[in-house]
């Protein structure tokens, strides 16, 4: 039963916006795309980590609803990045982060089938801090494939410290000019965000700066859309952590990331990747949310 539920949340990944979608409505499209995914990710996630007593139907009906609400808050976060721009000021990114991550933790509270307050997270670049609301403590745990993402930005370019502090995102500059026939070279590009982390060709400081960094920031939180499915796996890693004392040590200071790979998957496989950017969903959610 449980392995039904997985395939449907596969199958819906499909169904995401693509290009054979004609309306482009794009606040809509976003607003419904998140809250979707919000609702499935928490649904199904409740079922497979529900106990012995609970229904299957009911454990997905409120897993569903918990995660519905907080999709749609993740959308208004990604909403909140045009500040960004019309204030001309990174230091929004934390205003929006703030409220993606309350739509977020309630997605993967409810994936995990707890109290959708009893845990909020907050991430800055490749550390993610843990609050649990019920102990009031809080703990940094590593990504790992943000951190590589991070590390692969820094051969890029060289950290801006400034706006990293002021953003709470990783930011780097490159004046690489690379090949310009290699599509990767960011000769081609304002900027890079292959993970929550930022790298910014120094030619595009002279146009929108602002605005373009509203863009990248709405990516930074893309790469966390599908940050519920971690939760899926919970089983499997409760039980190893049962079995390797060493192991759940080690857990207490790494958060699994697969949302990372779902990100790439949607972006590149079912949206089409770069060459398709005029109707790749991400790019348009992101040209599209931060627009008045
Ligand atoms: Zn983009």
């Amino acid at each position: 039963m449980k392995k039904i539920f997985l395939l449907i949340y596969f199958l819906i990944l499909t169904l995401t916006p693509s290009n054979n979608l004609q309306c482009r409505d794009i606040k809509t499209e976003s607003a419904i795309f998140n809250t979707l995914v919000g609702g499935f990710t928490s649904g199904i996630g409740a079922v497979i980590n529900k106990n012995k007593d609970e229904s299957y139907l009911q454990t997905f009906a409120k897993g569903f609803l918990v995660g519905s609400a907080g999709g749609y808050i993740m959308f208004h976060g990604k909403k909140l990045n045009r500040l960004i721009s019309t204030e001309q000021n990174l230091s929004y990114a934390y205003a929006s982060r703030f409220v993606y991550s309350i739509g977020n933790s309630i997605v993967e509270n409810g994936a995990e089938n707890i109290n959708f307050w009893d845990k909020f997270h907050y991430d800055f670049g490749f550390v993610r801090f843990e609050v649990n609301t019920n102990k009031f403590s809080i703990q940094p745990e590593i990504l790992p494939l943000t951190f590589i993402g991070t590390i692969y930005l820094a051969t890029k370019g060289n950290l801006e410290f400034k706006k990293t502090i002021q953003s709470g995102t990783f930011i780097f500059k490159t004046d690489i000019y690379a090949n310009p026939e290699d599509p990767t070279s960011l000769d081609n590009f304002g900027a890079l965000t292959p993970v929550n982390g930022i790298v910014y060709n120094a030619e595009s400081e002279y146009y929108d700066f602002n605005f373009m960094m509203a863009h990248e920031f709405v990516h930074t939180f893309q790469h966390q859309d599908f940050s519920g499915i971690n939760l899926f796996f919970k089983p499997q890693f409760d039980s190893l952590k049962n079995k390797y004392p060493k192991f759940n040590k080690l857990c207490q200071w790494i958060s699994p990331d697969l949302n990372v790979a779902m990100f790439y998957l949607n972006y590149f496989v079912i949206q089409g990747g770069l060459s398709n950017w005029d109707n790749n969903f991400l790019e348009m959610e992101a040209e599209g949310v931060i627009k008045l």
